[in-house]
């Protein structure tokens, strides 16, 4: 399924786009469009049908609408419709002209759905909900007709527009469309058109007291647009029949008539892909917003420090497919870690530091040290590292009483090293609190002859370890991070609820850590490699006073080991 290997084959949707090009006359373009209800933030499920949507008509020379199916206000918002935009934009995707939105197809919904009441396809129901649920009976056998089915055309009509004036109440009686109550499909048995909803729309305000359902404004919308391609996830199979019933019945020229494919949801293990599901995680409080670090939204992603590159590799990589599956968390980090390992630069900081004496090294000298800034990227360049001292180095870089020099390659006692950029030095001794036992300082010695890139030392060791010069050293907050859930299938079980899957140790937050003061300097849109620690990026939370840096992933997926 991987899409990196150099001669990729089309996919079941490209077959039939081809086929489609194939027969259509000249001027033909491939159309798709993105539908988002604007109800919630984008997840990853949906950058999955972002790039399915956008990639298939750029690669036939077509274009892709933005479409928001606001059709029911109680549960949508201008927030959403934001931020949505910003998390296509922020893929890389430009949508075809201004942004649409089904509401601004209201007037033509209304006015076709009075047409199927002349031509006797659709009528009002005053039935009660319950008495709806009863009469559309059960698959295999024949549901019953509502007493309200055979109304005059001047009575639906009538009804309707008091409807639509609001002289009726919420949930007194819908529009259904006249099809057959004892379809196989229960798609057909005279589904919902219109329900009386009396909430103010967040673009329409209260013009209108009915909404049009999913099915009867989607189809529709699509063929407004010219959309040849209306690519969708695979629930929905059952709604093509209804999908084409209602443009049929309509008898326009649509041309090209639009036309539904269905492909499976992308799931991602360990990971929730509904945006109610996620929304319940936000307004409980489990989560600090939309975009929390730790969400699996588009905004929750850039704020951790995925890339669109990345995201859109794995959309593509993990390839279109028929039937249900899921994929594994791991392999979207394989694709992080692909992308930010050309693009990070490689910089030090210290998370859980301990102060280290050069004692041999002159108080007041500071050297100005030329690292590379990423090995993978020959444009990247270089900075210059301070090193004095005084350092910071990692706790667990230093041991009281290594184990054999084979098995320990790092600083202790009488034990040599080198650090990065620098000086391979030896370490001496070191200074202990008596009471809680721990070391809060450690000596070294340096040979000057060693230094990185003109080392005539001739001294040998195997380990290097990242420092930083503590008079020069930036104190930052670093926000480590695990998954959210500790379940592959949080959302799978019939007997428990997926908050009780919560990893409770998802965050945590390091108050004092160190990094080198090139990082001052650091931007929004730099990605960076804490060498030997894992990628990290600048929060949003980050300000000049003190900087927040969200680790985005570790260097090597180490889930499997941990939790073995
Ligand atoms: P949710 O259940 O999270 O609310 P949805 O399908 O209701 O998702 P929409 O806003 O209606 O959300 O979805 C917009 C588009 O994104 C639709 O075409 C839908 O099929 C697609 N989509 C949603 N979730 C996924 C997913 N997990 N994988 C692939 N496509 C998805
Ligand atoms: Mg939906």
């Amino acid at each position: 399924m991987s899409n990196t290997e150099s001669t990729p084959s089309k996919n079941f949707i490209e077959v039939r786009v081809e086929e489609d090009l194939a027969k259509a006359g000249n001027g033909y373009e491939v159309m798709t469009r993105f539908p988002p209800e604007p109800n919630g933030y984008l997840h990853i499920g949906h950058a999955k049908s972002i790039v399915l949507n956008f990639t298939l008509a750029q690669k036939y020379g077509g274009k892709t609408n933005l479409r928001f199916d606001d059709t029911n206000p109680a549960k949508e918002s201008t927030e959403f419709v934001n931020a949505i935009q910003r998390d296509v934009q922020w893929l890389g995707f430009d949508w075809n002209g201004e942004v649409k939105y089904a509401s601004d197809y209201f007037q033509q919904l209304y006015d076709w759905a009075v047409e199927l009441i002349k031509k006797g396809k659709a009528y009002v129901d005053d039935s009660s909900v319950e008495e709806m649920r009863e009469m559309r009976g059960v698959p295999n056998t024949p549901g019953a007709e509502s007493p309200y089915r055979d109304r005059s055309v001047e009575e639906n009509l009538k009804l309707l527009k008091e409807m639509k004036e609001g002289k009726h109440e919420e949930g007194s009686r819908v529009l259904r469309a006249k099809i057959d109550m004892a379809s196989p499909n229960m798609q057909l048995r005279d589904p919902i058109m219109y329900r009386i909803l009396k909430t103010p729309h967040h673009r329409t305000g209260d013009e209108w007291s009915i909404y049009p359902m999913y099915d009867w404004a989607h189809g529709q919308s699509d063929a407004l647009e010219g959309i040849t391609h209306s690519i969708c996830t695979l629930e929905f199979e059952v709604h093509r029949p209804l999908y084409e019933w209602f443009l049929e019945q309509l008898g326009e020229a649509f041309n090209p008539t639009p036309q539904q494919i269905e492909f499976a949801r992308l799931n991602v293990s360990y990971t929730i892909t509904s945006k109610s599901k996620l929304s319940k995680l936000v307004t409980e409080g489990h989560v600090t917003g939309w975009d929390d670090p730790r969400m699996p939204t588009i905004s929750g992603m850039r704020r951790r420090g995925y890339t669109p590159l990345a995201l859109r590799n794995f959309a593509e990589g993990v390839g279109i497919a028929r039937r249900e599956n899921v994929q594994d968390l791991s392999l979207l980090e394989f694709y992080v870690r692909e992308d930010l390992n050309k693009k990070a630069h490689r910089v030090m900081g210290v998370l859980n530091p301990v102060k280290l004496v050069i004692t041999n090294y002159p108080e007041d000298q500071v050297e100005w040290m030329e690292i590379g800034n990423n090995p993978e990227d020959p444009e990247a360049g270089s900075r210059k590292v301070p090193f004095s001292r005084e350092l910071w180095i990692e706790r667990d870089d230093f041991k009281e009483n290594p184990p054999s020099p084979k098995k320990w390659y790092r600083l202790g006692p009488e034990r040599k090293t080198r650090l990065k950029g620098a000086y391979i030095i030896e370490g001496t001794d070191f200074i202990k609190d008596e009471k809680t036992g721990e070391v809060t300082e450690i000596h070294a010695v340096y040979f000057p002859e060693s230094k990185s890139g003109s080392d005539t030392s001739g001294i040998k060791v195997k380990g290097t370890m990242h420092w930083v010069s503590a008079p020069h050293a930036e104190e930052v907050e670093v926000r480590q991070y695990d998954r959210l859930f500790l379940d592959p299938d949080p959302a799978g079980h019939k007997d428990k609820d997926y908050l009780e899957f919560l990893n409770p140790d998802s965050i945590n937050i390091i108050k004092k850590a160190y990094v080198e003061p090139s990082l001052k300097e650091a931007g929004q849109d730099d990605y960076f490699q804490f060498i030997r620690k894992g990628y990290y990026k600048l929060d949003d939370d980050s300000s000049s006073d003190k900087l927040v840096f969200n680790q985005t992933v570790t260097l090597r997926d180490n889930w499997a080991k941990k939790n073995k």
